[in-house]
């Protein structure tokens, strides 16, 4: 994967050289490269961090290749929780700082999101680089230096370690489970919602904004949602497509060291879920099923919000900046899909279009929007819909004006 004229120009106003980036390979094969890279490294003992499904769908393929090249294997199976899962918490990050071994160059994250966030904390407080083996097309951080952790039960992103390089084989990725590739469609449908916002907090917030940075995130939104048809029949074509664009936005987040392009609303309320499943001891959603499911609640809400909005009453701060504002920002939000085109896109891939799909409960969902706003100090329209609010917002969502 060549990096584009656009991600070079904004790695250079960054101050990062193009040779600090992940070495990206995405092809069919991918797997079989990757001995030879570390060779090239001269990395010779090489840590796999996988759990019993990665293992079967690439590992121990990998592990055999790189140790007929020579290369010393050391392979670590994550221990899933009582739930069957493997979780991003102390338990598997003490395994892997356990199990390896003092002398180790280089760790090799063999699996979906969560296995990367391990390995990517355990790479940087070992001091190993880590190398990203993604093994499905399901989430925009395999680039990203943020791991998100949970530590006591609760989740918090650690700002950690980028990969030195990605080998993501279209054979693995296409033979991955359905739901983790619609999955990681849903984290890119949420890029309708986490843009919009991060350009309503800058006119009303005052938060920085960059446009070149939300121009190649919209980019990867674009294509994903032209290819749709391609994505849903899961061939190397469209997962190909899928995975470009998930590491496009997962490299603006690296570069800028800011997750804010990718994350909006949408990411607060499956924050918000996510935090109430852990504290009920709850099976975890996948991160990008609550997120495509969230996007199309939060523009059912925006959308609402334009209809049935009275400027004249806003009061108090950012009543002022967003009267400004206020026709510009509903014209962004008109611009939006509708919440049912989004749907429609969701059912397409094959992925959950419905908190009843997910067993997400109605007060949950009521709860999260009137209250998930607190999660980040950022400005978002869900945040400036609780600052004007009149009463509770109820859900589901009152029909909108012109839908009645
Ligand atoms: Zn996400």
């Amino acid at each position: 994967m060549q990096l584009s004229a656009d991600m070079l120009a904004l790695a250079e106003e960054y101050g990062i050289h193009p040779d600090t980036f992940p070495r990206l390979q995405i092809e069919a094969g991918a797997l079989t490269s990757i001995a030879a890279y570390l060779n090239e490294k001269g990395m010779s003992k090489a840590v796999l961090i996988m759990d019993a499904q990665t293992r079967a769908a690439a590992g121990d393929r990998l592990a055999a290749q790189l140790e007929r090249e020579n290369i010393q294997v050391h392979t670590i199976e994550l221990l899933a929780n009582h739930h069957g899962q493997v979780n991003a918490d102390e338990a598997a990050l003490v395994q892997v700082l356990v199990e390896t071994p003092m002398d180790t160059d280089v760790l090799l994250a063999v699996g979906a999101g969560t296995i990367h966030d391990i390995t990517r904390f355990c790479s940087q407080k070992l001091s190993v680089p880590f190398v990203a083996v993604p093994t499905a097309a399901s989430v925009d951080g395999f680039t990203s230096k943020g791991a998100p952790l949970i530590l006591r039960g609760v989740k918090q992103t650690i700002q950690t370690a980028a990969p030195v390089a990605v080998f993501a084989d279209l054979d693995v990725l296409c033979a991955a489970p359905r739901p983790l590739t619609a999955a990681g469609f849903g984290d890119i449908l949420g890029k309708f919602t986490s843009l919009l916002d991060w350009e309503i907090s800058a006119r009303v917030g005052g938060e920085a904004y960059h446009a070149l940075a939300a121009k190649m995130t919209r980019h990867s939104l674009d294509t994903c949602i032209d290819h749709v048809d391609e994505i849903a029949k899961a061939d190397k074509a469209g997962i190909r497509i899928l995975m470009e664009a998930l590491i496009e936005s997962g490299l603006v987040m690296q570069v800028l060291d800011y997750s804010r392009p990718a994350s909006g609303a949408e990411h607060h309320l499956s924050h918000y879920w996510e935090m109430h499943l852990l504290e009920n001891d709850k099976r975890q959603l996948l991160h990008g099923a609550k997120v495509g499911v969230a996007c199309s609640i939060i523009t059912e809400l925006y959308k609402n919000w334009v209809e049935q909005f009275d400027p004249s009453e806003a009061k108090g701060a950012y009543a002022a900046a967003l009267l400004a504002n206020w026709d510009e920002i509903r014209l962004m939000i008109a611009a939006l899909p509708t919440p049912e085109t989004l749907q429609y896109y969701l059912e397409q891939v094959g992925a959950p279009a419905s908190t009843e799909e997910i067993g997400i409960p109605s007060e949950l969902v009521q709860d999260s929007l009137n209250e998930a706003y607190h999660l980040r100090d950022r400005c978002t329209a869900l945040f400036l819909i609780n600052q004007f609010k009149r009463e509770q917002i109820s859900y589901p969502l009152q029909d909108r004006i012109g839908s009645r």
